[in-house]
């Protein structure tokens, strides 16, 4: 467990990952809820019921098997914890998907910078497709696969 609760930023330790053969298979869903908040549109959002509560204070359980990476989810998570990796399809690259809510939206092709929990720039990045459900955006970038654990936001160029 890190010290998540003083710093605000989550780490690996704290969170549900996949195996790397289950990383290497396909999409898949990193959800970084970690607080027993009364909150549970992930669970209605998924269409594999790969997310599961038994009460609706309960962090989320991920069944990694069942998720098929479609990122439904990550727009509907009102905590914007939700992302989705895809890594299965180059040994250097690596898509991520992060929800957005902020003013532009970056279109798909266009460079941003890849942000990490802090709002440091990570690196350049390209915008490979774009989504919408209400006012939330999910952006899915491709990214060095080194960065993928730390990349978890964007931000636009001027
Ligand atoms: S990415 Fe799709 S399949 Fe996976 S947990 Fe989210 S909604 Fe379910
Ligand atoms: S919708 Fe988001 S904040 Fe709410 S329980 Fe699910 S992952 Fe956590």
């Amino acid at each position: 467990m890190s010290d998540y609760k003083s710093t605000g930023v989550i780490s690996l330790d704290d969170i549900e990952v996949p195996s790397d053969e289950r990383l290497k298979a396909g999409p898949v869903v990193i959800i970084e809820c970690v607080e027993n908040i009364p909150c549970d549109p992930c669970v209605a959002a998924c269409p594999k019921e790969a997310i599961s509560m038994d009460i609706i204070t309960d962090v989320p359980d991920i069944d990694f098997e069942e998720c098929i990476g479609c990122a439904l989810c990550v727009t509907e998570c009102p905590g914007l914890a939700i992302f989705v990796v895809d890594c299965s399809y180059s040994d250097e690259k690596c898509k991520i998907t992060v929800p957005y809510e902020y003013l532009p939206v970056p279109d798909k092709g266009e460079m941003v910078y890849a942000l990490d929990k802090r709002g440091d720039r990570v690196q350049k990045a390209e915008v490979v497709n774009v989504r919408q459900s209400g006012k939330t955006y999910g952006i899915t970038m491709e990214v060095d696969k080194g960065n993928v654990w730390s990349v978890r936001g964007l931000e636009v160029m001027e």
